[in-house]
Order: C-alpha cells, then sequence, then structure tokens
C-alpha cells in the first residue's frame, strides 16, 4: 500500500517509540530495586528460626551474618561441608554481637565475618525522578503518541492509510470468477446490468453517439435475494477492477475518517478507470441527514463527502457505482437524485420458476440425483435465494448423515421442513393423549383447508415434533404462484388457521396451548385486511396503517386516530369470530372424516396430502 508522504503537517523523524521509553523506566526501577536491596547472589535462601540461629552460633558453623531491615541473613556450614543460607527475624537481642564476637567459626581466621546493612534513605533528587518526572515523562510521551495518530487521521488527504485502516479493497481483474451464470432467475435486474457490462467493455458506440451511463445503480430488495451476488456478476462479466465496500466501513470513530475515505476510494477508482465501485449497505452512510434523534456528524459528513464525489467525477470515464440496500426509504433524496444513483434494480424475492433456477444453480455444486424441483420449489413459497441455497446444503448434509453418496428429492423436502420448521426431535416423549390433540388439531386444519374452495391443497401432515417447539404441523402447498389475494382466499386462510383449535374444542372438548401461533397469524391477516387492504365495510378503502419497512420484517405502524384504532380492534375481532365459526361448523358436520383421518395419522406420524385426500373421498361418498 502506498504511504502518502507530502503529510502538511511534517514533523520531525520520529524519536523512539514512547514504548520504548516506558521499557526503559521500568529497567531504571529494577535498577535502583537492586540498588537498595542486598545483593545475595543468585544462593537459595532458607527460612529458619532464631533458635537454630543460636544453635548453630553456639556449635561454631556460621561463617557470616548480614543483618538487614529486621532480617538476619547467615551462611553456615551444614554437614558436609556445603554452605548454605539461612534466613530468620532480628529479634532484639543486646548480647548479639557479643556472642557474634565470641563465637567460633570455620572461616580461616576463626571468626565470624558480620555487619548490618542500614536501609538507605533515597536522595531527594532520586525520589523526586522516581515519583515526579518519570510518571510525567511517560505520561507526555502516551499523549503525544495519542495525538500524533488522531491528528493524522484526521489530516488534510490523511495518511490513515498507514495507520493499517486499509482503503477499499482492490481486486484484479480476473480474480472474481462469478458471472451472471451464477445469478439464477432476476431476469430484469441483469439486463439492466448487462448494458453497464457493454459500456465497461467497448465504450465507444455509446460515446459516439453521446451517450453518457447512468453514474450508479442501486440495488433493492430483501436480504438474501442475491444483491451482493449479483454485484460481483457484473464486475466477473466485465472484467474490470472491482471496489467493494461495506457502507459501515466508512463509519469510523473519528470524525472526517469516513469522508477522507470516499475521498481515497474515488481517487483510486479514476487512477483504475474504467471499473466498478461496490458500496455494499449503503443505509449504513446513507441514511436521510434530517431524521432521528442527535445527529451524526460523522455519517452526516461521509454522505456529504459521497455526494460531491459523486457529482465531481466524470461519466464518461467509466466508473460505474453499485450500491446494495434492504432500506431504500430510509435513504437520503439527494442519493436518488438523477446523476447520482438513479437508476434503481428491483432485486425481488423468487417467483416458483426463479426458485426452480436458483435451486439447479446450487445443486450443480452438490452431487445428486434426478431431483423433483417443481415439488421443492412449489413448497419454498417466499424463501429467498439464500435460503434455497441453505436448503440444499442441509440436504447435503443430510445425504452424507444418512451415508448416502448423493442427494435425493426426500433429502431436499426434509430440509425444506428443517429450514421451516426446525430438525426432527424424535427423542422427545409426549404423552398418548397429547399425541391424540396434537393430531386432531393438524386434521382440523387440513379438513378446514379441505373443505374450502379458494385453499391451497394440503401436501403433508404430521406429527412429529420439531426443535422449534412446534409438536407437528400441516403443509399446504400451492399449485400455482397467486400474486394477488382476494377477500375471500384470505379470509379461507384465517378459516383453516382457526381450524386447529375448533378441533380440540369440538372434539376433544379442550383447548390447549398449542393454537398460540394459529393465534398469531390470523390475528395479522385479520388485521391486515381491516387497516391496510381495505376489505372492511366500515372503513371502506381508508389506509390505517402503513408498513415501515418492506424489506425487513415489513413492521407497521398506526395512522389513525386512537378512537379508530380500538374500532379496528373490534373489526378484528368480528372478522375472526366468524372465521372461527366457520371453522367449527365444517368440523362438526364431518366427524366421522376428523376421527378416521386422526387415527390414521396416529399410526403413520406423518400422512400426505393424498393419502389424507383419499380418506375424505371415501367418507363423503360412504354418507
Ligand atoms: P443479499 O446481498 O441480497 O442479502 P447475497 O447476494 O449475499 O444476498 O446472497 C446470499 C447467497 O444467496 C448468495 O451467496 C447465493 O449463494 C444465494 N443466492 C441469492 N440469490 C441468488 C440467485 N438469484 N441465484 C443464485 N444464488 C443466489
Ligand atoms: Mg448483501
Ligand atoms: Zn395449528
Amino acid at each position: 500500500m502506498k504511504q502518502n508522504v507530502q503529510n502538511q503537517q511534517s514533523q520531525s523523524p520520529q524519536k523512539g517509540n514512547p514504548l520504548v521509553g516506558f521499557f526503559w523506566g521500568i529497567l531504571i526501577v529494577l535498577f535502583l530495586n537492586w540498588l537498595i536491596f542486598p545483593n545475595l547472589g543468585n544462593r537459595q535462601i532458607v527460612p529458619t528460626d532464631y533458635g537454630t540461629f543460636i544453635e548453630k552460633l553456639e556449635a561454631g558453623k556460621i561463617k557470616e551474618v548480614m543483618i538487614k531491615s529486621n532480617q538476619i541473613y547467615f551462611t553456615a556450614e551444614d554437614g558436609e561441608g556445603e554452605n548454605v543460607t539461612y534466613q530468620t527475624g532480628e529479634i532484639n537481642d543486646p548480647q548479639l554481637v557479643d556472642r557474634l564476637l565470641n563465637a567460633s567459626s570455620p572461616n580461616p581466621n576463626g571468626k565470624i565475618s558480620f555487619n548490618q546493612i542500614v536501609p538507605q534513605e533515597n536522595s531527594p533528587v532520586l525520589n523526586f525522578i522516581l515519583l515526579w518526572v518519570l510518571p510525567g515523562l511517560l505520561f507526555f510521551l502516551i499523549w503525544k503518541y495519542a495525538a500524533k495518530s488522531m491528528q493524522a487521521k484526521m489530516g488534510a488527504g490523511g495518511n490513515f492509510m498507514s495507520f493499517g485502516n486499509g482503503g477499499a479493497k482492490i481486486y484484479a481483474d480476473d480474480s472474481i470468477k462469478t458471472t451472471f451464470a451464477d445469478v439464477a432467475g432476476q431476469n430484469e435486474a441483469k439486463e439492466m446490468l448487462t448494458e453497464i457490462v457493454d459500456f465497461l467493455h467497448n465504450p465507444k458506440k455509446y460515446l459516439e453517439i453521446g451517450a453518457s451511463l447512468p453514474k450508479g445503480a442501486l440495488l433493492v430488495g430483501p436480504p438474501g435475494t442475491g444483491k451482493t451476488l449479483i454485484a460481483r456478476a457484473v464486475a466477473g462479466e466485465a472484467k474490470v477492477p472491482f471496489f467493494a465496500i461495506s457502507g459501515s466501513e466508512f463509519v469510523q470513530m473519528f470524525v472526517g475518517m469516513g469522508a477522507a475515505k470516499v475521498r481515497d476510494l474515488f481517487r483510486q477508482a479514476n487512477e483504475k478507470a474504467p471499473c466498478i465501485i461496490f458500496i455494499d449497505e449503503i443505509d449504513a452512510i446513507g441514511k436521510r441527514r434530517d431524521t432521528g434523534f442527535g445527529s451524526n456528524d460523522e455519517r452526516e459528513q461521509t454522505l456529504n463527502q459521497l455526494l460531491t464525489e459523486m457529482d465531481g467525477f466524470d461519466g464518461r470515464k467509466g466508473v460505474v457505482i453499485l450500491a446494495a440496500t434492504n432500506r431504500p426509504e430510509s435513504l437520503d433524496k439527494a442519493l436518488l437524485r438523477p446523476g447520482r444513483f438513479d437508476r434503481r434494480i428491483q432485486m425481488e424475492l423468487p417467483d416458483l420458476e426463479g426458485r426452480k433456477a436458483i435451486l439447479s444453480v446450487h445443486l450443480k455444486k452438490v452431487k445428486h440425483e434426478t431431483v423433483d424441483l417443481d415439488i421443492i420449489g412449489r413448497a419454498t413459497a417466499g424463501s429467498s435465494g439464500a435460503e434455497l441455497a441453505n436448503i440444499v446444503n442441509e440436504a447435503a448434509l443430510r445425504a452424507v448423515r444418512m451415508g448416502r453418496t448423493s442427494v435425493t428429492t426426500a433429502d431436499l423436502e426434509e430440509s425444506v421442513e428443517t429450514v421451516i420448521a426446525g430438525a426432527q426431535k424424535k427423542g422427545k416423549i409426549i404423552s398418548t393423549e397429547e399425541k391424540r390433540l396434537v393430531a386432531y388439531h393438524e386434521i382440523g386444519h387440513a379438513l378446514v383447508a379441505a373443505m374450502q374452495t379458494h385453499s391451497a391443497p394440503v401436501h403433508k401432515i404430521t406429527i412429529i415434533p420439531r426443535t422449534s417447539g412446534a409438536l407437528g404441523y400441516t403443509m399446504q402447498v400451492d399449485n400455482n404462484e397467486q400474486v394477488l389475494m382476494s377477500k375471500e382466499d384470505l379470509f379461507n386462510r384465517i378459516v383453516t388457521l382457526t381450524g386447529g383449535r375448533s378441533a380440540e374444542e369440538i372434539v376433544c372438548q379442550t383447548v390447549t396451548t398449542g393454537a398460540s401461533n394459529d393465534i398469531e397469524q390470523a390475528t395479522r391477516l385479520a388485521r391486515a385486511m381491516v387497516s391496510r387492504f381495505g376489505m372492511s365495510d366500515k372503513y371502506d378503502m381508508m389506509g390505517l396503517e402503513t408498513v415501515n419497512n418492506a424489506y425487513l420484517g415489513g413492521d407497521t405502524s398506526l395512522t389513525c386516530s386512537s378512537d379508530t384504532a380500538s374500532d379496528i380492534d373490534r373489526e378484528v375481532l368480528r372478522l375472526i369470530k366468524e372465521a372461527h365459526e366457520k371453522a367449527r361448523n365444517i368440523i362438526s358436520d364431518h366427524l366421522d372424516i376428523m376421527h378416521k383421518a386422526a387415527t390414521f395419522l396416529l399410526e403413520k406420524e406423518t400422512i400426505t396430502g393424498e393419502e389424507f385426500m383419499a380418506i375424505v373421498q371415501a367418507q363423503t361418498e360412504k354418507s
């Protein structure tokens, strides 16, 4: 990486690292310690008591005595003529000196050599240095170091790169292998991006006519729809340098650094043109500037810099900016105006064909037998590309677990359920009575679904518990993908959701907690019908709720007065009650089917939609 040399606040050559100074400090302290404390070499010191000392003294074994800060260190001969150094506490013994003078010793002159070391008072100068100058010096050095690195990070042009923050990652021409072939479906997006690829390949064609390419394209869509993937594919197709950076990387601790990074990114891009800049998750810096509590100076500065840079560069030079977000509504309007991100590329959740295509792209990466893509595609309505990729991988893992060498349709089906409802929980023990309740609950859903028009056919019913906590579930799979939902469709869905609870009530004369998820879903649907879809007579086409971020969970907020809000609740309740009543009627009218199917389900634990429909058919013909 290039080091910026023309740093304006050029400083005198760096004097040693402050850390080195710190270690010097420690060394000095150690040295002073060594001065103050007695140098006993590295002889081993054996602690002992005063009595032993006197004993050895009287036995004439002691060669040397040293008294220091209330401790007596003495060296004596042990049995084998070796010298051992002992340590003992000093006792106020006035005759000690006499004893030492009179005692005999193995020393050649027969005398014990002894002395006392008086703890030295540090000189006032030394004290001053130790207590005041040294710490002060340390703090000064640390402060200077911090200040300098901060200055460098904020300095004009900033040589921040030398501090290891790194600029945008630079990919060489051929380092990106992703192509449009890796992105399944998303044909509209690909079409729009093909133009950009073509421009980067031969700009002459466009320049002759006087057209300049859109400077920026914004990829918008729910998480996991392949935004990041397709941006890489554009670079792979165009075979130009690709600068990929995530929006959050711009937001730094120090104000001004983000802006410096943007400047640096565009400078590099200009040098490498034609090339692509890709800013992933741009909402991290591109959020509207006026909203929110407490403005974020750093983010705003970064955004302003980005806007300026986008205006500043020549569109004909061949620098294309791609950005991705799943929160387009939160972006600053200035970003979206023509001349900046003027092209918006929508990445939607895949439809049936799209899902099949994505599945087959990912199935190419694993060994598999002929797989019924249609079944899997239909069972995964609403899944994103990332989820589908995950499903294929889970299936491959399952195949390995089962000791097989290739993936089958059954593996895929099972992994779809694993992704939807969690893994099977075979070990869980459920009492017979509970099993019976679960079976009736699930058959209740299935029967209500089967007895209504405008309702997706039942695909599978199971009472094998799942790790997600579901004790069983009924899977419905639509034959064809519905884009529009009518009022009847939605209402029938609510009826189906209340079917489980209705079965508990009618057949088992009880209610259980098993319906909590049904209740949640039914309420959400009913509320949406009233407040967003204009499907109640009372509120006609009045919008009472808005969706906050369509791509992320889609939570809503009310746009009506609190009076109306409580009235909405009443309306929702009315809808749900009506649906519940309908479900109860269906079940009461077909109790024979309920018993027959539930018995069959209890026996098999998992039954297919066809098996269930056969029972339904047989019973209706009988009656
Ligand atoms: P996003 O950026 O939109 O959140 P990604 O591009 O990171 O989503 O997609 C995550 C993964 O999902 C990809 O790496 C890829 O494996 C898979 N994926 C998503 N969409 C597609 C698609 N259209 N075709 C093939 N794979 C896809
Ligand atoms: Mg992404
Ligand atoms: Zn249920």
